[in-house]
């Protein structure tokens, strides 16, 4: 069996259930896991608190060569004013170049030697990790995945309001999306899934169904 850590990529909008998967799996598995929003989240953070504008490129990449892996780990990140800011530096080519090698250490090395990684993210299919072994893509409608936003914010103590989780959702993911450098897609290999019907549990059995199909050279 080689010994090259398997990687598994989760890709998907906001809400899709990505991170909820990507985190069970790695478990299941015994995986690293890497939430790379976290990333683009944090480079948001350090901007925002010098006072920085998001949209603009010298600060931004500034910030992003700047990023300690501590950070990852601080606190507000969670935010929605983090989470719009993050799609906004993550449109630019300078900082999604900058946050590259972290994310490619991360999947070619798994922390504490564990024998996978598994990372989640917009373009980890398709640009991070493209020779990955398992790739999957979560999908759902807007309406449920704004849903889901609101019962989450509102688990948090916010009293979030729909119409405006589900505007503010549409106008980040259109970001993600429509974005030159490593837009938000599946890549062509990857497993999709779209889980507007499917509770948690499902999700996984599927994902963890096609990890066991796309691995079974290994064991
Ligand atoms: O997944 P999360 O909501 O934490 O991501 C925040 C933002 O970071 C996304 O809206 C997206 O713009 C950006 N992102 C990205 N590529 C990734 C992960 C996140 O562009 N791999």
């Amino acid at each position: 069996m080689p010994d090259t850590p398997i990687v598994v990529t989760v890709d998907g909008p906001a809400a899709s259930g990505k991170g909820t998967i990507a985190r069970r799996l790695a478990e299941h598995l015994g995986f690293a896991y890497l939430d790379t929003g976290l990333l683009y989240r944090a480079v948001a953070r350090r901007v925002i608190d010098g006072n920085g504008d998001p949209a603009d490129s010298d600060s931004a990449v500034r910030a992003a060569r700047a990023l300690e892996a501590a950070e990852l780990a601080g606190e507000g990140l969670r935010d929605e004013t983090v989470a719009d800011a993050a799609s906004v530096v993550a449109a630019d080519a300078g900082v999604r170049a900058a946050l590259l090698d972290f994310q490619r250490a991360f999947a070619a090395a798994p922390p504490n030697a564990a024998p996978g990684a598994v990372l989640d993210g917009r373009d980890i299919g398709t640009a991070v990790c493209p020779d990955a072994e398992v790739k999957l893509f979560l999908d759902a409608s807007p309406e449920v995945r704004a849903r889901r936003r609101v019962r989450e914010l509102r688990e948090r103590g916010s009293n979030a309001i729909y119409a405006a989780v589900l505007r503010d959702m549409e106008t980040r993911d259109a970001r993600d999306r429509d974005r030159a450098v490593a837009p938000l897609a599946p890549a062509e290999d990857a497993f999709v899934i779209d889980t507007s019907t499917m509770n948690a549990d499902e999700v996984f059995r599927e994902a963890l169904a096609h990890f066991d199909a796309q691995t079974t050279s290994r064991k």
